[in-house]
């Protein structure tokens, strides 16, 4: 299956990707992890990169395409994805719909996770993620570490990215609503989209993703 995932910032798009992925055996590509990766390792992408994530901006769609498709056609992507974060405008939708063509594949899905807006804020603004797994999540009122500071699942180091204070995601919201949300109307013309409540704990908002894509 090949999958896009929408919604805004603290969604839970990276943890109910990971779940998702993993039942449908299929590899989870998250253009921020990707850029996480890139800055963490010091690469000139990284580095471009950087401040615009820090800015809560979108990287440019030069760099953020190439990246995608790179990673898209990796060995592991073969029988499908699951995409994370991209595409997030309206120009990357129609590169990512370009490379599907001239590759004779076709989006199965789009997922669209709905969640208030006041409530992104306090997910994020409370969000402690693993250094060495980013699909190990916790909150720092609402799931609480054993120990504090470190992931109950792998004992790595928990930590506060840089873009998630509550300017940058305020930021981060105003463009998720001028510049990502458009796609959804995108692709409800394509008929792939179905939107769920990402409310509630997280594996019922699985469950409601598994049954959306027609998997319960
Ligand atoms: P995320 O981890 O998906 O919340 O992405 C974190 C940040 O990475 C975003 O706020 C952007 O600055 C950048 N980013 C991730 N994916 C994209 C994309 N598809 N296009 C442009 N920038 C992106």
């Amino acid at each position: 299956m090949r999958i896009v995932l929408v919604g805004p910032p603290g969604a839970g798009k990276g943890t109910q990707a990971a779940y998702l992925a993993e039942n449908l055996s299929i590899p989870h590509i998250s253009t921020g992890d990707l850029f996480r990766a890139n800055i963490s390792q010091g690469t000139p992408l990284g580095r471009q990169a950087k401040e615009y994530m820090n800015a809560g901006r979108l990287v440019p769609d030069e760099v953020t395409i190439g990246m995608a498709e790179d990673r898209m056609q990796q060995e592991d992507a073969r029988e499908g994805f699951l995409l994370d974060g991209f595409p997030r405008n309206i120009g990357q939708a129609e590169a990512l719909d370009a490379f599907l063509r001239s590759h004779d594949l076709k989006l199965d899905a789009v997922l669209d996770l709905e969640v208030p807006e006041e409530e992104v804020v306090r997910r994020i603004a409370g969000r402690r993620i693993c250094r060495k797994d980013s699909s190990h999540v916790f909150h720092a009122e609402y799931q609480r570490p054993k120990t504090e500071g470190r992931c109950d699942e792998c004992e790595g180091e928990l930590y506060q990215r840089e873009d998630d204070s509550e300017e940058t995601v305020r930021k981060r919201l105003a463009v998720y609503h001028s510049e990502t949300e458009p796609i959804i109307d995108y692709y409800r013309e394509q008929g792939l989209v179905t939107t769920i409540s990402a409310l509630g704990a997280v594996t019922e908002v699985t469950e409601r993703a598994m049954t959306a894509l027609g998997r319960d």
